[in-house]
């Protein structure tokens, strides 16, 4: 039983979050590890506002960065760290204005490959967060925005590798457009991480992408609400960004654990312990397990 006295025991798995060493790094690991939890997805943190890498070396020293990160967050803290690498879409989008749109995409791809070869290795399990903007661009940048999106996802797919995704926020038909660029390229709508992602995971909104929910405070009422209706995965993220400079700005690290509580004891009240456990299970087992490697 992993549900004692109304309490979630199992793992609980924060699928999307940043760590930086010149922010709180280690003692924000910390403190998820003193919530309850046990395992994260330590996403690659893209240089802003002023660190953007201008070449593939640059890229790279940065990503062994992260991976160096993983590393003493596993010694430090004793939890299990999986590492998503890849070029942000936002990068992309900036330096089209210092390099150029040919260099800025060439730049973009050779950073997905890189990120591949790093999950080839076994050093990484997916490739994120990449994407589109976020914000409006014009549309010259956002037609090249999708062309290069489906060609990522097309090297993702051909890789064998799971993308997290950063995109703009415009409901379902994000997602509605996100799914046809999946199956133009091959990537199964599934292993298409909705980063980010709104509450609401029911098909007719993810279009049976995956969802990595931000877990705000109105989160659960949204869970209860349309978890039936899911077709698809998702997991609970906090997306902490570790930036001193904005505190309070994202969830902190605790966020998920505590969530997750909260879930389980509003399920309880509807569910039957067995079923409240199967779906946890599914929550912080399965579903990551399926996407980031087993556990
Ligand atoms: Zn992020």
């Amino acid at each position: 039983m992993t549900i004692v006295e109304g309490r979630w025991t199992g793992p609980i798995w924060d699928t999307h979050m940043h760590l930086d060493s010149r922010g709180r790094g280690l003692a924000a690991a910390q403190d998820f590890a003193n919530a309850g939890g046990t395992h994260l997805c330590l996403v690659h943190k893209p240089g802003f506002p002023n660190e953007l890498p201008e070449s593939l070396d640059a890229v790279k020293q940065a990503y062994i960065g992260t991976l160096d990160m993983a590393a003493a967050v596993r010694r430090e803290v004793g939890i299990d760290v999986r590492v998503i690498l890849g070029p942000h879409p936002v990068v992309w989008e900036k330096q089209i204005h210092t390099l150029g749109m040919e260099a800025s995409t060439q730049l973009h791809l050779d950073s997905v490959a890189l990120a591949l070869e790093y999950c080839a290795q076994g050093d990484a399990v997916a490739l994120g967060e990449v994407g589109r903007p976020h914000y409006p661009v014009s549309e010259e940048v956002w037609s090249a925005a999708n062309e290069q999106l489906e060609t990522v996802m097309r090297m993702a797919s051909k890789a064998g590798f799971p993308i997290q995704l950063h995109v703009e926020d415009a409901g379902a038909q994000t997602n509605e457009e996100l799914s046809i660029l999946c199956d133009r390229s091959g990537l199964q709508r599934q292993r298409a991480i909705h980063h980010y992602a709104p509450a609401n995971v029911a098909v007719d909104f993810t279009h049976d992408l995956s969802s990595s929910v931000s877990m705000g405070k109105h989160s659960v009422s949204t869970l209860l609400e349309t978890y039936r209706n899911c077709t698809s995965t998702w997991t609970m993220e906090t997306d902490y960004l570790d930036d001193p400079s904005r505190p309070g700005a994202v969830l902190g690290p605790k966020t998920v654990p505590k969530r997750t509580h909260a879930l389980v004891s509003a399920l309880l009240d509807i569910e039957g312990a067995d079923e409240v456990e199967e779906l946890m299970n599914h929550v912080h087992r399965i579903w990551p397990s399926a996407l980031y490697g087993g556990i």
